[in-house]
């Protein structure tokens, strides 16, 4: 392989922690590289290594193809994807991705815009390295010479503190819009900085992410929600003007009235708390908390209009979920997980008679009551309730029995409003 961009790092300079990489990878690799397939480990891994941190997965690329990949691995292996094909190997309970190296034209497929649809011309190690997103991404690490084979000067990028896209910003977010979205995301996880010119090529092209499938921009959401960094990652999607892009309504709202942008802001922080612990999340939780916003006010207007709180809540759900459809799709099973935490704040309302106990033990009672704490974070009326759902959970059977069935309780009529 020539290649005059090349630079090659050898583990005196690198410092590259071996024994952080997954044993199940290095296999993977192994038993590629004795059927003599050249074969890296690449991408976040490699960067995330570099950096000091514990990748999330351990990507592979490699010049065997998803046949070869799967003649190997046999029934161990699966190929998936339209727009990329590349192989899934199963190790015990973890899933590998292994990608044949791409090369570039005449395979693409391109929409008249530019955007890429699929792109599945098998290439070299050098052809694969530039069609990757940012430098920092296209380090492929050979774990048998233990060097770092660099072709878009990455190390050098991840030294400065810099996230750089391959090639033309403005191609390569015109190719995959989602590349902006990924780029706010690795800026907030990884503290590497966006160039102004950068940010500028964003705000230019983020209607582009128009054109993406919409359940991909959830999943996309998802891994942003998650990246450990929301508060940092929200700021910025809004400077950018992505957050609307994504979320039109709560974007709006969060804009005009402070309270609401501090709710978020509360919410992504305790999010990112969470993952900082070692907690579990879900993104039921940020999904329920973004949507909140525009079904407040809906679910008020039906209200008004005469439905009872049942149904408002329902069809002020049901509202936001259509509107949201045009923008991102939610998946119906954590559609189904945000009605049920707006749900329990209805219940959360009735602090007496056995419907008390109904609600302690609902499945999603423990996002319900963080979502409340949340709510309470902006509105201090929501404090008594707050405060009940809290002792409750630390008291005896009898005295949660005393104090819900108790005569002092008082059963006044219980107002609709959340
Ligand atoms: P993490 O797994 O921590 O989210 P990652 O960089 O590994 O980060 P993946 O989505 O796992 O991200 O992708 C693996 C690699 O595939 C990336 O490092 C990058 O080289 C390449 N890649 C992923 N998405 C794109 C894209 N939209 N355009 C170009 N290259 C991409
Ligand atoms: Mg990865």
């Amino acid at each position: 392989m020539l290649n005059h961009n090349l630079i090659t790092y050898h583990q005196a300079e690198h410092h590259l922690p071996n024994a952080e990489i997954h044993p199940a990878a290095v296999k993977i690799i192994d038993k590629l590289v004795s059927h003599g397939f050249d074969s890296y480990l690449v991408g976040g891994a490699v960067r995330d290594l570099l950096l000091g941190l514990h990748p999330k997965d351990f990507d592979i690329a490699t010049e065997a193809t998803p046949e070869d990949i799967k003649h190997i691995f046999k029934g161990k292996c699966r190929i998936i994807g339209r727009r990329f094909r590349l192989a899934h190997v199963y190790m015990g309970s973890s899933i590998y991705e292994v990608a044949t190296f791409r090369g570039s034209d005449p395979g693409d497929r391109v929409m008249k815009k530019g955007q890429i649809i699929r792109d599945n011309v098998f290439g070299t190690v050098d052809q694969d390295a530039i069609r990757r997103d940012f430098s920092c991404n296209a380090l492929y690490y050979d774990i048998h010479e233990q060097t770092i084979l660099d072709f878009a000067h990455g190390v050098l990028d991840l030294k400065k503190g810099e996230l750089r896209l391959i090639g033309n910003p403005n191609l390569r977010f015109i190719e995959d819009p989602v590349r902006m979205l990924r780029a706010v995301r690795f800026h907030a996880k990884l503290g590497l900085d966006l160039t102004p010119e950068m940010k500028q090529d964003i705000i230019n092209n983020r209607t582009n992410l128009r054109n993406v499938p919409t359940a991909r921009l959830f999943d996309e959401a998802v891994k942003m929600f998650h990246c450990g960094n929301m508060e940092i990652a929200y700021q910025v999607l809004v400077e950018l003007k992505l957050f609307q892009m994504l979320f039109p309504a709560a974007a709006k709202i969060a804009a005009q009235e402070p309270i609401w942008e501090s709710f978020l802001l509360n919410a992504f922080g305790n999010t990112d708390e969470r993952i900082k612990n070692g907690q579990s999340v879900t993104p039921v939780f940020l999904t329920a908390c973004v949507l909140w916003l525009e079904f407040l006010p809906i679910y008020r207007e039906l209200l008004d209009e005469g439905k009872n709180s049942h149904d408002a809540l329902h069809e002020a759900a049901t509202r936001v979920m259509i509107r949201q459809r045009d923008y991102l799709m939610i998946p119906k099973a954590i559609q189904n997980g945000v009605r049920q935490m707006w749900m329990l704040q209805l219940r959360f309302k009735k602090m007496f008679g056995k419907g008390v106990y109904g609600t302690l033990h609902h499945p999603r009672f423990r996002a319900g009551y963080d979502f409340l704490l949340l709510r309470q974070s902006v509105n201090k009326d929501l404090s008594p309730k707050a405060e009940f759902w809290t002792n409750i959970q630390s008291m005896s059977p009898e005295g949660i029995k005393s104090l819900i069935f108790g005569k002092k309780v008082k059963r006044k009529k219980l107002s609709d409003d959340l």
